[in-house]
C-alpha cells in the first residue's frame, strides 16, 4: 500500500514564536497514525523545529535546498547542512520557486540528486498553469516535468521522491482542482511513471495533491484512488485545519 502523507508547506511564514507555537498545537493533536505527517518550516527555524518534534510522529521538511555541496553561493544551503540538524526531507521545485526564483527543470533534476545522495528524501513540485490548461497542454506539461526533473533516476532511487501536483492556477487562490480533475491528473501521472518505468514502481509512488486543501475538501480529494494526500499551504499555518486536513483520510 503507499504511504499517505500530508504536509504543512508553512512558506515564508511565522517568527520563531509563532512557529514554536504552531509546533506546540500541533502536539496536541490527535492524528490519523497511518497518516505520514510532515511540516516544512522557513530554513532559520528549522533546527528547533526538529528539536521541538523529537519523539513525535511530525516530520520536519526544508521548503527548498541548493544543489551544490558547499561553496561560494551566498545565501544558500546546502544538503549536508540539511541532513546535519537532522532534516531528512525537503520539497523541491515548488511552483513559486519556479515562478519567482526561475527554477528550471535542468536546475531541478541537480537538487534532486544532491538531495538523495545525502539520503534525503523529496517532495517534488509540479503542475500547470492556467493557460496550459486551458490550450489542453496540461498533460503534456506535466509529463515533460517529470521527465526533465526525475527521469534520469534509477528505479530504486525512487523509494526517495514522493510527487507533489499542484495546478499553479489553485495555489493561494482558494480555487481547487475538482476531486475528478485532480485523480484524471494523478492517473495521467502513475500512467506516465508506468511507461517510462514499470507498473509496480508507478504504485508505489505517494503523489500528493496541493492547492487551496481545507478542512471542508479533503476528504472527496483524499477519496480519489490515486491521490495519496496532500501539501497544505494556508491551511497549514493553523493547527485545527491541519490536523482536520490529516484525518479527512
Ligand atoms: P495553498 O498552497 O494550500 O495555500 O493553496 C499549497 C502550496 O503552495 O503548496
Amino acid at each position: 500500500m503507499r504511504k499517505q502523507i500530508v504536509a504543512g508547506n508553512w512558506k515564508m511564514n511565522l517568527d520563531a514564536t509563532q512557529s514554536k507555537e504552531l509546533i506546540d498545537a500541533l502536539k496536541a493533536q490527535t492524528f490519523n497514525a497511518g497518516v505520514h505527517v510532515a511540516i516544512a518550516t522557513p530554513y532559520v527555524h528549522l533546527a528547533a523545529a526538529v528539536d521541538q518534534t523529537a519523539g513525535t510522529s511530525i516530520d520536519v521538511a526544508a521548503q527548498n535546498m541548493h544543489q551544490a555541496a558547499s561553496g561560494a553561493y551566498t545565501g544558500e544551503v546546502s544538503a549536508a547542512m540539511l541532513e546535519g540538524i537532522g532534516v531528512k526531507t525537503v520539497i523541491l521545485g515548488h511552483s513559486e520557486r519556479r515562478a519567482y526564483f526561475h527554477e528550471t527543470d535542468a536546475l531541478l533534476a541537480e537538487k534532486v540528486n544532491a538531495a538523495l545522495e545525502n539520503d534525503m528524501h523529496v517532495i517534488f513540485c509540479f503542475g500547470e498553469e492556467l493557460e496550459d490548461r486551458k490550450s489542453e497542454a496540461h498533460f503534456d506539461l506535466v509529463s515533460s516535468q517529470l521527465t526533465n526533473g526525475l527521469f534520469h533516476l534509477n528505479a530504486s532511487q525512487w523509494a526517495r521522491i514522493t510527487l507533489a501536483y499542484e495546478p499553479v492556477w489553485a495555489i493561494g487562490t482558494g480555487e481547487t482542482a475538482s476531486p475528478a480533475q485532480a485523480q484524471e491528473m494523478h492517473a495521467h501521472i502513475r500512467a506516465v511513471l508506468a511507461a517510462k518505468y514499470e507498473d509496480a514502481l508507478a504504485q508505489s509512488v505517494s503523489v500528493l495533491y496541493g492547492g487551496s486543501v481545507k478542512p471542508t475538501n479533503a476528504k472527496e480529494i483524499f477519496a480519489q484512488p490515486d491521490v495519496d494526500g496532500g501539501l497544505i499551504g494556508g491551511a497549514s499555518l493553523k493547527a485545527e485545519d491541519f490536523a482536520a486536513i490529516v484525518n479527512a483520510f
